[in-house]
């Protein structure tokens, strides 16, 4: 039997993969535009670098990460996520000293151990953002503008979700409330229960109805926060309104990693049943001090680009790759090895051109140059290589024009490039 991809792997065909590209292209661009570089990071790193940022008592480290001994025995991880690959990157290579403030981004599959589901694989693939080395709230409304831009101009749309967790100064008294309201119920979800023990802000971030219906009513982290982190969340809202991005407070999300402070928030959708984040990140004031790293604060997020297809996919228009410029159709011989060597000397000028290697009737290589939605078709036949000329065909009007092949490959190509052109 054919040996088959892993449950929860997946390939990106032909005919899908476009769709990728678009996505990939369109964050590039405006990630560029923002001043973020690209910096690319192994897919492998050593467990202990998600057990430490990531933190011992979270859903990922507890049960989903793709953790096994290399052949001398240390324990590696395939990256659940690229905020700790990239604080390790930063870190190691001394880019703090490079540069004060350092916008990255990087773009690459994680690996987690779920139950795979429309949205939900066990390899997926995010474009993972990180701005390294400042805390204003400016920066914070930057990139959740910028995050709301790359949704706008991919044609989508989804709400925005915001929320302040607080930081190490006014997070003890939130947990302790919360602990409080949340001792005294019982049938919570097992889940919770232990949630309860060991991490208690996590039960908020619960998908049991039960237990959200008691939540509704949990304390808020908002009316718990420092001076300074109200301050902090009050001067994002107002950047937020300047620079006109929708959003919605809501005060129940407290995100799935624990190294989260202050700003956190999630790009949500209705139309992805419940895989309905299509993006989330947050502040880690502290993570790079506590990966031994300098003490620079940080703000990032990571959009998974399953769901971004998928909400795509599910729009009427189609993204294809683009037709060719030229189709050659030769017939015989001779017009068959002039179209081999013209069609190679096009491409290298840039043309995206292609023939058909079989000698096939003419009606079948136009029907090739149709399919391939070719804007011209060069026909070079028995009758056009006597007289030193090709038919070129405009296939969208259906205008056919004669052009003269004398002289060299390189000389028919610009005279070709040059009736291409005037014959658009
Ligand atoms: P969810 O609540 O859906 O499990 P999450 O909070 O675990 O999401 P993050 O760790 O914040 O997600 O990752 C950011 C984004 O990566 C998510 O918003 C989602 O689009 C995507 N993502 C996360 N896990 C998966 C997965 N297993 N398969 C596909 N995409 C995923
Ligand atoms: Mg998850």
């Amino acid at each position: 039997m054919a040996v088959k991809a892993l449950k929860g792997f997946k390939d990106v065909v032909p005919g899908d993969v476009e769709t990728w590209q678009f996505i990939e292209g369109t964050a590039r661009d405006i990630m560029h535009r923002f001043g973020y570089a690209e910096i690319k990071t192994p897919i492998l790193e050593k467990t202990k670098l998600f057990k430490r940022s990531i933190g011992e008592t979270t859903d990922i480290v507890e049960k989903e990460m793709y953790t096994f001994p290399d052949r001398n025995g240390s324990s590696l991880t395939m990256r659940p996520e690229g905020t700790a690959s990239v604080l390790r990157a930063y870190i190691e290579n001394g880019l703090h000293q490079a540069k004060p403030v350092q916008k990255l981004y990087t773009i690459g599959p994680m690996f987690r151990h779920e139950r795979p589901q429309k949205g939900r694989l066990r390899q997926f693939h995010q474009i993972s953002v990180e701005v390294l080395g400042t805390d204003l709230p400016r920066v914070d409304a930057e990139l959740m503008g910028m995050a709301a831009l790359i949704i706008e101009e991919l044609g989508l749309s989804v709400s925005l979700e915001i929320n302040s967790l607080g930081c190490p100064a006014c997070r003890p008294a939130f947990n302790k409330a919360l602990l409080d309201y949340i001792s005294g119920i019982d049938d919570l979800c097992e889940d919770c229960l232990r949630r309860r023990e060991t991490n208690p802000l996590r039960v908020l971030d619960c998908k049991n109805d039960t237990c959200q219906s008691y939540y509704k009513d949990a304390p808020s982290i908002l009316d718990h926060l420092c001076l300074d982190c109200e301050d902090h969340f009050t001067a994002v809202t107002a950047d937020l309104d300047r620079l006109a991005v929708d959003y919605r407070v809501n005060h129940f999300m407290v995100r799935g990693l624990d190294y989260y402070t202050r700003t956190t928030f999630e790009l949500i959708t209705g139309d992805l049943g419940s895989q309905s984040a299509v993006g989330a990140g947050g502040r880690y004031d502290g993570l790079v001090k506590q990966l031994d790293g300098p003490d620079v604060p940080g703000i990032g997020f990571a959009m998974g680009m399953e769901r971004l297809a998928l909400l795509l996919e599910q729009k009427d228009e189609r993204i294809t790759a683009p037709g060719l410029d030229l189709f050659i159709a030769a017939l015989g011989g001779q017009a068959q090895d002039m179209a081999f060597e013209l069609c190679h000397e096009l491409r290298s000028s840039g043309l995206f051109a292609a023939l058909d290697y079989q000698d096939r009737s003419l009606k079948n290589q136009m029907k090739q140059a149709g399919r391939a939605q070719a804007d011209f078709t060069l026909i070079l036949g028995e009758d056009e290589l006597k007289n030193n000329t090709g038919l070129l065909r405009n296939m969208q009007t259906g205008d056919q024009y004669e052009v003269p092949l004398g002289g060299d490959v390189a000389e028919w190509a610009i005279r070709l490039l040059d009736r291409m052109e005037t014959c658009e």
